[in-house]
């Protein structure tokens, strides 16, 4: 079964309207900025805020596998050692441990989103599933959610790197309203460097997915240091425009590091702290360069 991170409530963010969004556990890519690295890995992972810690050493003395340590007056965890029991959770006097990844039912899942319906329905918005990649999640489950979502009435909406087998796609294509689709950057060795895969598969899946007649926003997060130039936008419209990408939809997404603060909390390091977002002038010139290629619904932000 699939790990969850959590389930957002009200996010008028991941799609039409009012939606709730769930981030599924579990990603092939690793992108510099990630902003979610908890939904990375595919199994659980133990965070803990260092920075908070008294170093009182209850998680110490309870953990039944002797995964914590002692580290000057803080603790580390031994994250090869530690099985995830959740045991040390409930014993931090200042609530700073906790796990990242819970299983639901198809159905628990499906009860907790309907709790939102009358949202949806008012705002014309949805279910949204994120990540992580839920395209690479355990796709028995991921279909039997869609369907039933579908058959209720509930619109989905799959926010997706495109880097999965294209027959995910096609098993869902049914049920999905729409496909907030990343393009990150065309060259392939810059997407190789701040990505971690290049993008052919990529580029490949969602020339398929338009043809197959998929409604597809595409998302550009916009970082200076990757793909904030005119050139590199120019690039993007291009491919856009070769490939006759049906686009109803572009969001420019400035790049923004408040995602940072957790890789600390996973004991990692953030390697994005160089990262810029472009300055509000040239987004602002990246939003007429796409609606004078005639990509007219172009936003900033999504
Ligand atoms: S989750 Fe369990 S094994 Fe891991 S550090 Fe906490 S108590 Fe130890
Ligand atoms: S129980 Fe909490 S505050 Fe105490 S050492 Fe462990 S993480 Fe730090």
């Amino acid at each position: 079964m699939p790990l969850i991170t959590s389930i957002q409530k009200y996010s008028i963010h991941d799609g039409d309207g009012i939606r709730t969004t769930v981030f599924f556990k579990g990603c092939p890519l690793s992108c510099v900025w990630c902003h979610n690295p908890e939904t990375q890995c595919y199994g659980k992972d133990v965070m803990y805020d260092r920075e908070r810690c008294t170093g009182c050493q209850s998680c110490v003395n309870v953990c039944p596998q002797h995964a914590i340590h002692a580290d000057g007056d803080k603790v580390v965890t031994d994250t090869d050692v530690c099985d995830r029991c959740g045991t040390c959770l409930d014993y931090c006097v200042n609530n700073l441990r906790e796990l990242a990844g819970k299983e639901y039912t198809v159905e628990e899942l499906v009860k907790e989103l309907r709790k939102d319906e009358m949202f949806y329905e008012e705002s014309g918005g949805g279910v949204t599933l994120s990540g992580g990649e839920v395209m690479t999640s355990d796709m028995d489950y991921v279909e039997k959610l869609v369907k039933k979502l579908h058959h209720m009435g509930i619109t989905v909406t799959v926010d997706t790197c495109g880097f999965a087998p294209y027959e995910n796609f096609r098993r869902i294509l049914p049920y999905v309203d729409t496909f907030l689709y990343d393009i990150k950057v065309m060259d392939r060795e810059l997407h190789k460097k701040y990505i971690g895969v290049d993008n052919e598969l990529i580029l490949k899946n969602l020339e398929q997915l338009s043809k197959d007649g998929a409604r597809i926003y595409i998302r550009i997060p916009t970082v200076k240091e990757v793909n904030g130039t005119r050139e590199q936008m120019q690039e993007i419209i291009s491919y856009l425009d070769d490939k006759k990408i049906h686009v109803a939809q572009i969001n420019l997404l400035p790049y923004h590091n408040t995602g940072a603060g957790k890789y600390g909390k996973l004991g990692q390091a953030y390697d994005g702290s160089g990262l810029h977002a472009p300055s509000s002038e040239e987004m602002d010139e990246f939003v007429i360069l796409f609606q004078e290629a005639g990509y007219q619904n172009t936003k900033i932000g999504g």
